[in-house]
């Protein structure tokens, strides 16, 4: 199957509320195009370093997401055209993300990432830590960021039911803040190649697809 085909069977699957992140790290610039060509805007990268080198190199329409976790030393490399930070995970990194988002004199949007897998190797705050996050003083003069939503990465599992548990809960995460409402949440990412139609029926808003559109790494 051709990228432009994979990507037409997913689209065509998808509700019309939900955004589609083609995740295209490790993948060569030539099949990031086959998907640009076939209509595709919004890219999903988990490295700074290659999706500055490939936003340097593609049409500048493209929207480009961070989806991977991100050290605070490597932010000013973004900030001028990062689109969507989804693994944001600590006061601190938002705090680089706001200074060198003022530098560049704009907004960045941000996802928090929240902790719903069994797995240690997970990164993401629990509810606690987001309810103090977003409380915090330190938080509200943050002001070149805005929170657009949530994110979370399921355990690599077989187990259905085990995945919708954890998606289930980031939605009830959400569903918790917005009524408190600390900030307007308006999005929730979640669901990947194997997962993202559980994750739509669970809530999700945003599912970064990579392997089942450009095949496996
Ligand atoms: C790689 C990656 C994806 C895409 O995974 P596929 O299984 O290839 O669809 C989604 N989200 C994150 C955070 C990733 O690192």
């Amino acid at each position: 199957m051709s990228i432009q085909s994979n990507l037409n069977t997913i689209k065509a699957t998808l509700p019309e509320h939900v955004t589609l992140v083609a995740v295209s790290k490790t993948k060569p610039v030539s099949d990031l195009m086959q998907a640009y060509e076939a209509g595709q805007r919004i890219f999903g990268e988990n490295k700074i370093q290659e999706m500055t080198e490939k936003w340097e190199q593609m049409p500048k329409d493209i929207q480009w997401h961070m989806i991977g976790h991100v050290q605070s030393n490597k932010v000013k490399f973004m900030a001028p055209y990062v689109t969507l930070i989804h693994g944001v995970d600590s006061l601190k990194l938002l705090q680089e993300i706001n200074k060198q988002a003022l530098k560049n004199n704009r907004i960045i949007d941000c996802l928090l990432q929240i902790y719903i897998a069994e797995e240690e190797s997970k990164f993401g705050l629990d509810e606690k830590e987001l309810n103090e996050l977003l409380t915090s003083v330190e938080f509200k003069e943050l002001k070149n960021i805005r929170i657009l939503g949530l994110m979370g990465m399921a355990t690599f599992t077989e187990d259905q039911n085990q995945i919708k548990k954890e998606f289930t809960h980031l939605k009830s995460i959400f569903d918790s803040i917005q009524k408190l409402q600390f900030v307007d949440l308006k999005t929730i990412s979640m669901g990947m190649s194997g997962d993202y139609q559980l994750a739509i029926e669970c809530g999700s808003t945003i599912v970064r697809i990579g392997s089942s559109i450009f095949g496996g790494r």
